[in-house]
């Protein structure tokens, strides 16, 4: 289970994240909405313990301990994976020799190159001109790999991938992640078409102001833009 609690980040004096409390249960699949630049990214790596973010307060913890010292690796080990909203092309390696440092059972890869349809990109450089829908499926892939990730974090997971390939990635989810926890960003709300998600959250401005069904909140976003959110009801006070 992952726990944030009462995290207020900043970067250069500037808060980002302001005094988040987020707790995703063991196998929770959960979708955080929320407009440009209001720190959903910035959440993820903060999270993986990446950049040089200020952690002004609160604190983030897997089953119950706090990892805020952990280095990357570390969080790794304990079972975070994250896509990141643009992956990093790596010229000069291909997937399939990393794919030969790690115990593979074969059948077990096959069917997830295929369900994926990422065959023709692992003897290519990594992420080297694939497209966003190519990267992101191939990077749910690479995770795949990592036997010990336990919480997912898929940064934009439906940006840039085209309906076929939405209906690919929504039924590689369903049968790869059943016991994992997912936290999804999604601009397109596309994802949820196809793969039942059980919470949702809203952030704005760097605060999580509103949580409920994934296609209730959804509907409300699309109805009336993230200006309804300001104003809505149901937002937390
Ligand atoms: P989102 O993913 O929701 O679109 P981001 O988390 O990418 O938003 O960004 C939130 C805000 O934080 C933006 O204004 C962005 O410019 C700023 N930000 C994020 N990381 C940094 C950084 N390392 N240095 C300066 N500003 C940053
Ligand atoms: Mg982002």
């Amino acid at each position: 289970m992952i726990t944030i609690k009462n995290l207020t980040v900043e970067v250069e004096g500037k808060k980002i994240l302001e005094d988040i409390n987020l707790k995703i249960k063991n196998g929770e699949k959960a979708v955080l909405f929320g407009p440009n630049g209001c720190g959903k990214s910035t959440l993820f790596r903060v999270i993986m313990g990446m950049n040089s973010y200020n952690i002004v307060k609160g604190d983030i913890l897997i089953d119950g301990k706090s990892i805020l010292k952990k280095t990357i690796n570390q969080r790794v080990d304990l079972g975070i994976g994250y896509i990141a909203q643009k992956g990093v092309s790596i010229k000069g390696v291909k997937l399939e020799d990393l794919m030969e440092q790690y115990e593979i059972e074969y059948d077990d890869v096959k069917k997830k190159i295929d369900s994926l349809g990422i065959e023709e990109f692992l003897d290519r450089d990594i992420n080297y001109n694939l497209s966003g829908g190519e990267t992101k499926r191939l990077e749910l892939f690479t995770l795949s790999l990592l036997k010990n990730i336990s919480t997912y974090l898929l940064d934009e997971l439906d940006s840039g991938v085209d309906l076929e390939n939405i209906d690919r990635i929504s039924k590689y989810l369903k049968n790869t992640s059943k016991k994992k926890s997912l936290i999804i960003t999604t601009h397109t709300g596309s994802i949820l078409k196809e793969f039942k998600m059980d919470s949702a959250y809203v952030m704005l401005n760097g605060k999580i102001v509103c949580e409920g069904n994934p296609i209730e909140i959804w509907e409300c976003i699309k109805s009336g833009g993230y200006e309804k959110c300001v104003n809505c009801d149901r937002r937390k006070k």
